[in-house]
């Protein structure tokens, strides 16, 4: 056993230490809508992205990364050309809408750019394959639910949490309801890896705030559905 916390093994996946990995948990949600994430190649290795959750939820789901040097970023995956969007706001992009969901031709393919702010701006600025697809951003005013990262403040939402409200307007409430329930449990798990959270705040039951009581039955509820699967 590994006396910093900090050299344990972690998941290669989830990025959580092995015994905290929520990959188990993860729906795994058949969507037509395919999502690419972008991800900077910095921002790859820390375990607060989210946006390498993607991978684990949603089937028809990729992650790339780009900025390294002398590696192009991959192809990426898409039926339907014309319903390409970006999800970047800017003073060209469009609000994502279920009205404007339903005047794209389906599928859609649904490209997020992930890092920083000014690494997410330049791979919609520079990468050749985001060039052309329709810039949109989410309705003002939502807030974030979930908190990683000590600097982000309630207006700027994680890459997985964007991910899952703009799913909730082209794929419906219940898909953004399961993959915000899993995001629960990963982001409980990051911030008691952090020291933000004590063991027992994990524990059901021993929840502080109501909404994170939820998430512990849930993953008691989880537990318990796999141990009847085996
Ligand atoms: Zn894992």
């Amino acid at each position: 056993m590994c006396e910093n916390p900090n050299q344990q093994p972690r998941c290669p996946a989830c990025r959580l230490h092995q015994e905290l990995c929520v990959c188990s948990m993860a729906p795994r949600l058949a969507l037509r809508t395919r999502v690419a994430v972008i991800m900077h190649y910095a921002d790859a290795v820390k375990m607060s992205n989210s946006g390498r959750l993607v991978s684990l939820c949603l089937t028809n789901s990729a992650v790339h990364i780009r900025g390294l040097k002398d590696t192009p970023l991959g192809a990426l995956v898409c039926v339907n050309p014309a319903s390409r969007l970006v999800l970047f706001p800017g003073r060209d992009s469009q609000e994502l809408t279920p009205q404007l969901v339903a005047a794209l031709a389906p599928p859609i393919t649904l490209l997020i750019p992930d890092g920083s702010w000014n690494q997410a701006r330049r791979a919609v600025k520079r990468e050749p394959q985001l060039q052309g697809a329709l810039r949109v951003h989410l309705p003002p005013g939502l807030q974030a639910r979930h908190r990683i990262r000590a600097h982000a403040n309630a207006n700027r939402l994680c890459t997985f949490e964007a991910i899952s409200q703009a799913l909730g307007i082209i794929e419906g409430a219940a898909i953004e309801q399961r993959l915000d329930d899993f995001f629960s449990i990963w982001v409980r798990r990051v911030l008691y890896t952090k020291g933000q959270l004590t063991k027992a705040q994990l524990a059901c039951g021993e929840c502080s705030g109501k909404g994170a009581a939820v998430v512990g039955c849930l993953e008691s509820r989880q537990r318990r559905d796999a141990t009847v699967r085996r």
